[in-house]
């Protein structure tokens, strides 16, 4: 029979063990730490319409224009792969009602038609929050926080980039000094810009040449009163929470929903432009946009990909025994099924092999443990150089004694 030809889809990704090994415990960990911070799951759909996106992330952004993964289903309604995570979760807050302060965690795939590279897929995992109701500067803390830290426990060396986009008063007046900058330096910026100084002119602050971005009209000397003590207040308590910043005045982020407060965290083993590990930031106006009562509300997403490129993690080895059988795989069945039964990571070789391949089976899945059994009660336990024979029913607890 001819081997299977079909590969993954472009810039898709299969990811098994080992490798799976490091997701696993990256998204414990998310699990574990998201619920620490009081956010519940939230669980979303993988496709919206594309209106949705098209309103929330923004008509003129990358994402939307190029990026989106488009179809009509069997009635003809337009629906899209998500791109990211924070207008589903609007739309969800919204549908539910609205209520006063919301939280959730969500973690999945999201897809973007992109030209493939290393750190940039067409199909990319992320984990992120939304905070939803609440504009005080606490609520952008919580959430810079929960990242930075999470990126932190999760093995990976980074930094964190933070900027203030301004609101709905004096975001206007400087876009408008912003467009007429760009208009002067119009000659140095390539043909395929010259558009965005009308529909994105913030996307050239980040994407186009640096020369030009340096000496830009800056957001600090625009900001109206309440968005400078909100920078100030949040530059505070990074402070006294001891969460270095470094202050970015061409951080704008690639979507178009944000105000206020934006952040990137950079991981320091990445490289190039796909060296941000995660961003987030407050988006104040989205709700109102997506049709919904006016509602603030901030979030960030990370990426799980570019995590485990660079993280330090050991991978989950997900057993901590494994059952080498004198007797044959029968055995092992019982004594595995038993130990998995007191809640103890248990796997054996299930096809009958000479002890000698259960050892080479058992020393490439790195486990801490091994167990022998013999035919009766008493089965022996191997652990680095100690060797103890015991009754099997004493096992589990001396595993847990032991780790
Ligand atoms: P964004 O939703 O664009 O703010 O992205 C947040 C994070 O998701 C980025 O910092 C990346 O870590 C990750 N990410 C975004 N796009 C991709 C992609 N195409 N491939 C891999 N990771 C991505």
């Amino acid at each position: 029979m001819a081997l299977m030809s079909f590969q993954p889809p472009k810039g898709t990704d299969d990811i098994l063990a080992p490798e799976s090994q490091l997701w696993r415990r990256i998204l414990k960990l998310w699990e574990e730490m998201s619920a620490r911070y009081g956010y519940p799951l939230m669980l979303l759909p993988v496709f919206e319409s594309t209106e949705l996106f098209a309103r929330g992330v923004g008509e003129t952004t990358d994402v939307v224009t190029k990026q989106m993964y488009s179809f009509p289903d069997k009635s003809g309604r337009s629906l899209s792969l998500r791109p990211e995570g924070t207008a589903g979760a609007v739309r969800a807050y919204l549908n539910r009602g609205g209520q006063a302060v919301f939280k959730g965690a969500y973690s999945g795939p999201m897809f973007r038609y992109e030209q493939p590279q290393a750190g940039r897929r067409r199909q990319f995992y992320q984990v992120g929050v939304e905070y939803m109701g609440v504009s005080s500067s606490e609520a952008d803390i919580e959430v810079i926080e929960l990242g930075w830290r999470f990126v932190a426990a999760a093995g990976v060396d980074a930094e964190l980039r933070l900027n203030n986009l301004g609101d709905a008063e004096c975001r206007p007046g400087y876009l408008a000094d912003l467009r007429a900058y760009l208009n002067e330096r119009r000659t140095e910026l390539p043909d395929s810009m010259a558009s965005m100084i009308d529909a994105n002119p913030l996307r050239i602050l980040d994407s186009g040449p640096e020369a030009v971005a340096a000496s830009a009209p800056r957001f600090e000397d625009y900001w109206c009163r309440p968005c400078r003590d909100h920078h100030d207040a949040v530059l505070a308590a990074l402070d006294s929470l001891g969460i270095p910043y470094i202050s970015d005045h061409t951080l704008v982020r690639g979507l178009d929903y944000y105000t206020r407060t934006a952040w990137e965290y950079i991981g320091l083993g990445l490289k190039g432009a796909q060296n941000a590990v995660g961003g987030g930031g407050r988006y104040d106006d989205l709700a109102e946009t997506l049709g919904g009562k006016p509602a603030p509300g901030l979030g960030f997403a990370l990426g799980v990909d570019r995590i485990a490129a660079v993280s330090t993690l050991d991978p989950d080895p997900e057993i901590e025994v494994f059952v080498v059988s004198e007797t044959g795989p029968k055995e092992a069945l019982h004594a595995a099924s038993r130990l998995r039964g007191e809640g103890v990571g248990v796997d054996f070789d299930a096809e009958a092999r000479s002890v000698k391949a259960q050892l080479r089976t058992a020393g490439r899945r790195g486990v801490p443990h091994l167990m022998i059994v013999r035919g009766d009660d008493i089965v022996e336990v191997r652990s680095g150089g100690e060797r103890r024979q015991m009754p099997l029913r004493e096992v589990a607890s001396w595993i847990r004694g032991s780790s």
